[in-house]
């Protein structure tokens, strides 16, 4: 792993994730010494992008050989560093799962920065790590007279501290690589309007992988490959009733949907109004017709008061209206990468599980009997994962735990009280589990199965 800053927390934070992992389960499971070094793998894994990127091919629309095929060809065009041809790079099915993509990721790589810096949130920097380049919103600050054409270094304000408009930034910042301005500082700021549009094209990104902005949009779709596992672990088939409770921006409404060749429904459901368009983009973009999208609150999803053999088209619905439910929750996030810091506190991160909590309620109760409940998160705490696992089947005693396929993560994290046998259901992608595989001559495939962000997916069958 290159010297590269590890993720910055609050000491608060930190220290609660410390005591995850360093439990009294896990510390008689691998000992002490092991589990310190994984918790400090993790700090070092959270702020790097992983060593692949993650493409889900529209299979509902051409064979996966033909979309493999078709990006070569399209990613031949763009002319990366270093590559006076355009790009010729692997691209690599998924030993398991039939419709992923794995393309390698090149970084870091030595590039120095200049004297010209442009200042970008730590969102877009994250973005820029994972191949992106710099759109005109994304920037916070740009030198004074920074003209069309002009090279610059582009900087990340992981902290947030830069103000708009500014013309340099002393505060934290991690550089992200050297690209070309695409727009005059004052097409960025000295409008009324929002800018949209690449401002800086990347041409030296310290981490490089192809963008996919625009290419071949019906047939690939950027999604980190747990996102992926968490379909087909729903095993959604054609003609089902799916509820997807939080599915904004609707990566896996719209999987589900392709899963089940577009037959059958889909739910899509979001409380928050300005993400709902967004699944309904992504779904026309994808030539998906049985998505159904509502902004609604899940938590209020279920109503008794409605008669369930007339049922409704849209929420609320009567108990036990679907096939499947998949509960993707909000949570604290912390198993994103490249994340270089969590401004977060404590309080912050534990407002999750109470909330989690209500919409586990109302999934279970959605569900038909026979049905399946799938739960998963995107961080790596034990009170969003498996500490819920153990309330749900405490709680709901129709509830069992059921194996998962596929199932290329590691297995649940013990310090909840989960027997051994029930932590082998759960799947976990531990990224602080991958280092000794990040070794150069690993398979991508392989490196791809644990080099990824940190989630979590339990699968629940109701009896
Ligand atoms: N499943 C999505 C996908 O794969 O594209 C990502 C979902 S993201 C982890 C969690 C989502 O839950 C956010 O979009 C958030 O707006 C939504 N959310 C939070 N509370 C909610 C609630 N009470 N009801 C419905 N959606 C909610």
């Amino acid at each position: 792993m290159p010297v590269f800053p590890r993720i910055s927390l609050k000491p608060e934070v930190s220290d609660y994730l410390k005591s995850i992992f360093l439990n009294k389960e896990l510390l008689t499971a691998v000992g002490h010494q092991e589990a310190e070094q994984r918790f400090e793998r993790l700090l070092t894994c959270l702020s790097h992008p992983p060593s692949h990127t993650c493409v889900r091919a529209s299979t509902h629309l051409a064979p996966l050989e033909e979309i493999r095929k078709r990006l070569a060809q399209e990613l031949s065009k763009q002319h990366l560093c270093g590559s006076s041809s355009g790009v010729s790079m692997e691209i690599v099915p998924h030993p398991c799962i039939p419709d992923v993509l794995l393309l390698p990721v090149d970084g870091p790589r030595p590039v120095e920065s200049l004297q010209s810096e442009v200042v970008v949130g730590a969102q877009c920097g994250s973005a820029v790590l994972r191949g992106a380049h710099v759109f005109a919103p994304g920037i916070v600050a740009s030198p004074k007279f920074m003209k069309t054409g002009d090279i610059v270094s582009v900087f990340s304000d992981i902290d947030g501290k830069c103000t708009r408009g500014a013309t340099s930034f002393q505060g934290q910042k991690v550089f992200v690589g050297n690209g070309v301005a695409e727009m005059d500082r004052s097409a960025i700021f000295c409008t009324n309007e929002p800018t949209k549009g690449v401002a800086v094209h990347m041409t030296e990104p310290l981490y490089q992988s192809p963008s996919f902005d625009g290419v071949l949009p019906s047939l690939v779709f950027l999604q980190n490959l747990p996102s992926v596992v968490v379909g087909h672990v729903l095993g959604p088939r054609p003609g089902e009733r799916v509820l997807d409770m939080c599915a904004a921006p609707g990566g896996k409404s719209c999987h589900i949907a392709s899963l089940m060749k577009d037959q059958g429904e889909v739910v899509a459901l979001d409380k928050i109004r300005n993400k709902i368009d967004r699944i309904c983009r992504n779904a026309q973009m994808l030539c998906l017709e049985s998505i159904k999208v509502f902004c609604f609150d899940s938590v209020k999803a279920v109503s008794r008061d409605i008669d369930k053999q007339r049922g409704t088209e849209g929420p609320p619905f009567p108990p036990e209206s679907f096939d499947r439910v998949l509960l993707d929750a909000p949570c604290s996030g912390l198993g994103q990468r490249p994340n270089m810091a969590s401004t977060w506190s404590l309080k912050e991160i534990c407002s999750y599980q109470p909330l989690q909590r209500k919409l586990i309620h109302a999934a279970v109760s959605l569900l038909k009997k026979g049905g399946v409940l799938v739960y998963s998160t995107c961080t790596v705490t034990l009170a969003e994962n498996e500490e819920q696992v153990a309330w749900a089947l405490k709680t709901f005693p129709c509830l069992t735990l059921v194996p998962q396929d596929p199932h290329i993560g590691t297995e649940g994290m013990p310090g909840a009280g989960l027997l051994p046998d029930q932590l082998c259901l759960l799947q976990r992608f531990s990224p602080e589990l991958s280092l000794e595989q990040t070794q150069p001559n690993t398979p991508l495939s392989h490196r791809a199965n644990t080099d990824t962000i940190g989630f979590f997916i339990a699968k629940f069958l109701k009896n």
